[in-house]
């Protein structure tokens, strides 16, 4: 049995007083809840804040990227051992807008991956089809490309405890989500794929969100899918009643 896990990613959202009001009032919101993992992924200038806010907590700290080196002559870079030092259990490596704004690639975001298993974080890593690529047929053979090299290196025990979130690009941000069956095909074809490379049990362990438009009303219609284990959330992790109500939807599994 997976645990679901929800991840907010608050993109270049919020300031350090906007961060601190948004803990304030989530955290007695998903209190009760057990069952499903939760982890706020503010932009760097807020970690501090939020670590410090969510300490004792039954929610995890997590960043929206890092660089695949621990140390040295990177400028703007934040590495993995200060993203732990921060008190980060997580990270999303690979999100679609690292990849269209920032040219990551498939083997920048695998070094990334690996340097986050070295150093105790575990990664959230996205794929998932553009438009165009879903519209030209390529969605599995896109999210295949990816799933394969992101992880390439990995051990099966590293593989277990990894989290990928299945991210249509199409559907992230636009109101326009990815149909249910869809998205459930895609997460059992990664899944299986994953299976081939580590082995069934590692497969079975490892946990696929699914990310692109969740809110309050469809989380329970993803969370039923027998594949997927939980939910990457954008928009609707900007407001703490939102993103406690997906909590709890998904605490219902
Ligand atoms: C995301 O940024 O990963 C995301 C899924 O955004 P949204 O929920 O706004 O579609």
């Amino acid at each position: 049995m997976r645990r679901p896990i929800f991840a907010a990613n608050w993109k270049m959202h919020k300031t350090l007083s906007e961060a601190a009001a948004f803990t304030q009032e989530f955290l007695p919101l998903v209190a009760p809840r057990e069952g499903v993992d939760i982890v706020l992924c503010p932009p760097f200038t807020a970690l501090g804040a939020v670590a410090w806010s969510v300490a004792g907590s039954r929610v995890a700290l997590g960043a929206q990227n890092m660089y695949r080196e621990t140390h040295g002559a990177f400028t703007g870079e934040v590495s993995p051992v200060m993203l732990a030092d921060i008190g980060c259990r997580y990270v999303i490596l690979g999100h679609s807008e690292r990849r269209q704004y920032f040219g990551e690639r498939d083997d920048l975001i695998n070094q990334k991956v690996k340097a986050a298993f070295a150093h105790g974080l575990t990664p959230i890593l996205c794929v998932g089809e553009t438009l165009a690529e879903r519209e030209e047929g390529r969605t599995e053979a896109v999210c295949r490309s990816q799933a394969l090299a992101c992880t390439e290196g990995l051990s099966a025990e590293q593989a277990a405890t990894l989290v990928i979130a299945y991210e249509p690009v199409w559907a992230i941000g636009t109101g326009r989500n990815c149909a249910a069956a869809d998205a459930q095909a895609t997460v059992a074809l990664i899944r299986s794929l994953l299976a081939g490379r580590f082995g069934e049990s590692a497969a079975a362990s490892l946990r696929i969100q699914y990310g692109g438009s969740v809110k309050p009303g469809n989380t329970a219609e993803y969370m039923a899918l027998p594949d997927v284990d939980g939910a990457l959330v954008g928009g609707a992790s900007l407001e703490a009643v939102s993103f406690a109500a997906i909590c709890q939807a998904g605490a219902v599994r």
